[in-house]
């Protein structure tokens, strides 16, 4: 099925063209594993150029797992902002934490054990066994599967397949059972990467085009097969500056979108008929009669931000309040009886901020809070 001429092609194509990283400093096969952990990790749903930056930075705060685990979660979210997909960053942590605690700061070269650490799952569990230990695994990525899918002609979805078996498992098993498993990963990722490309494959330079079926068929354009994505849902909502002096009220928990996050008071306006568990947990319960009230209390609106969080298609009213009538005697915070019992809340000062508000959906809202022409400072 797959012959070592093909693979010979494969490693010296990559040989050859590979692209420089941070995390590629060493021979792929000969990788630290918690570097490659990191990277890796980064890597899902981020592009390789924007991840160097990021996890150069990491590598420096938290160079080893010992480091990792000793750091608090916000310094940790803090050193992820930008990424965006939080979970991944909590995940590495708690895990990190979890090896230190058992006595286990090495990662092991087992691909079902790399898999009962949290967060690693089939494709980081190969790269990190073929990367870091030079050993054949099962590594699939929408990346490979792209190649697997045209050089074999495999009509199913990557994605249906369990966590450890399937066609696309077996097949980047036996594309990497060759010589040197960690180069021939490696050089699966680039080609995926690099030249076979969602659309208009660079075929023409592809080091196995000679071989792969779906290029001598004339068929790249119909592999592999696509899922259809859920339809996105548009939800509505508002979100606050209450600013006392030089300080900003944050919250942590108002929304079950981000409920990790500190984050800038948000409501989601009812109906919520598909999610209604989760309204008790936002800041106010009805932000349309929120925005009623409030609106006879000197609310300022600053205009709007769109944000997309998986499914959710979010557009969000961005107003001021006025906090000197919201904090005279029993303020608003005290009125909302469940507030104090539900959600973390606190001031931040302004120049506070950015440590404090790490996803993209509370940067879009500073920006335009802070545009010229919006900041204000009532007291
Ligand atoms: S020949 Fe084209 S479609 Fe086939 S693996 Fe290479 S880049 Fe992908």
């Amino acid at each position: 099925m797959i012959n070592p001429e093909q693979r010979d092609q494969l490693r010296s194509w990559f040989q050859k063209n590979m692209r420089i990283a941070p995390w590629r400093v060493s021979q792929p096969g000969k990788r630290d594993p918690y570097a490659t952990w990191v990277a890796e990790t980064m890597l899902q749903q981020t592009t390789f150029s924007v991840v160097i930056p990021f996890f150069e930075n990491w590598m420096r705060r938290f160079p080893g797992i010992k480091e990792l685990a000793a750091s608090s979660e916000s310094l940790v979210l803090q050193h992820w902002a930008g990424l965006g997909y939080y979970s991944r960053a909590k995940n590495l942590h708690k895990a990190a934490q979890s090896r230190v605690q058992s006595g286990q700061i090495s990662l092991p070269a087992s691909q079902e054990e790399l898999q009962k650490i949290k967060g690693i799952g089939t494709y980081t569990s190969g790269a990190i066994r073929a990367l870091a230990f030079n050993k054949p695994a099962y590594i699939v990525d929408g990346n490979i599967a792209r190649v697997l899918s045209r050089f074999h002609l495999i009509e199913s979805n990557y994605q249906k397949e369990t966590k450890s078996s399937g066609t696309y498992k077996a097949l980047s098993l036996a594309w990497l059972s060759g010589s040197n498993p960690g180069v021939l990963a490696e050089a699966l990722i680039e080609l995926g990467a690099t030249l076979c490309k969602k659309k208009q494959p660079l075929c023409s330079q592809c080091p196995i085009a000679e071989h792969c079926k779906a290029y001598q068929q004339g068929k790249t354009a119909k592999y592999p097969a696509t899922l259809q994505r859920p339809p996105s849902i548009k939800i509505s909502g508002a979100l606050f500056l209450i600013r006392k002096g030089q300080t900003i009220l944050l919250c942590q928990g108002s929304s079950r979108f981000l409920p990790h996050q500190w984050g800038y008071p948000l409501a989601i306006h009812a109906p919520y008929d598909h999610f209604s568990y989760g309204i008790k947990k936002d800041l106010f319960k009805n932000a349309g009669s929120l925005e009623r009230e409030l609106s006879k209390k000197n609310l300022t609106a600053l205009g709007k931000i769109h944000h997309r969080i998986t499914k959710w298609d979010m557009e969000l009213n961005v107003y001021v309040l006025n906090v000197s009538i919201l904090f005279k005697g029993k303020n608003l915070l005290d009125q909302q009886g469940d507030l104090a019992n539900q959600i973390n809340w606190k001031w931040a000062f302004v120049e506070d901020l950015n440590k404090n508000l790490i996803g993209n959906l509370w940067r879009k809202a500073t920006k335009l809070i802070f545009k010229e022409g919006n900041d204000s400072n009532e007291n």
